[in-house]
């Protein structure tokens, strides 16, 4: 297995991609001076070892304070119900994914494809974003949140500015677009112009890895405009 990585001062990957079990999306953590801040939290069936990633840091994981879910697929919240049974973890989402996520719409988590069982999980801050941003202070940490829908109706991406970069968690830039998620192309595309107009240093992406410097990021998600702007 390997090791979690940190990738600028506070913010580390530690599950996905090695780090924790195959069907796991990319799973960051924040160490904030409110506690510890997890961006989604993968399948769910490997979550002992998310929970060593956290202690492999020097971090105690009781210290888990906020989990935000980027969308409401099984693999970025799967584990969400284990994690807020074990800590005292608040949880975050918009609020057109919060159906799927608490267990209303089942089919949009995206379940049966992964052939597992979803436990769904509440969430206690339900964001609106009726201006299209929400901020989120943790201390130093001020985190904002985007709504990017496309992928799901729901999709958010979340950034932070610390010590001169400005770090963005955009989860599924890749997509795919399905019917049964509830995907819209030029919901998404709109979404992918948002991200390129917040010219991020350093993109924490859901499966594929971080990108970086700025460029790099514009770059990677120049990509997918290009490939979908091709199927409208
Ligand atoms: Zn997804
Ligand atoms: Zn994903």
């Amino acid at each position: 297995m390997r090791k979690p990585k940190k990738i600028h001062d506070g913010i580390f990957l530690i599950g996905g991609n090695g780090l924790t079990g195959p069907g796991d999306c990319l799973i960051y953590l924040i160490q904030s001076s409110s506690g510890l801040i997890l961006i989604d939290c993968g399948l769910g069936e490997d979550i002992n070892r998310l929970i060593a990633n956290i202690k492999a840091l020097d971090l105690d994981p009781k210290d888990l304070r906020a989990l935000i879910i980027t969308h409401c697929h099984i693999d970025h919240i799967g584990g969400g119900a284990e994690l807020k049974r074990k800590f005292k973890v608040e949880t975050y989402a918009h609020k057109y994914d919060v159906p799927a996520i608490e267990g209303e719409k089942l089919a949009m988590t995206g379940a049966t494809l992964y052939g597992t069982d979803y436990e769904p999980f509440k969430i206690d801050h339900v964001l609106t974003m009726e201006k299209g941003e929400e901020p989120l202070d943790f201390g130093d940490y001020k985190l904002v949140c985007v709504h990017t829908p496309g992928h799901t109706p729901g999709s958010i991406c979340v950034y932070t500015d610390i010590n001169g970069k400005r770090v963005l968690f955009a989860q599924d830039v890749h997509g795919p677009l399905f019917e049964a998620f509830g995907s819209n192309i030029t919901d998404f595309l709109e979404s992918l112009d948002r991200l390129i107009a917040l010219n991020a240093d350093i993109l924490c992406e859901g499966h594929f890895g971080v990108y970086q410097p700025a460029s790099e990021v514009k770059n990677y998600i120049q990509r997918y405009i290009q490939q979908y702007s091709n199927r409208l």
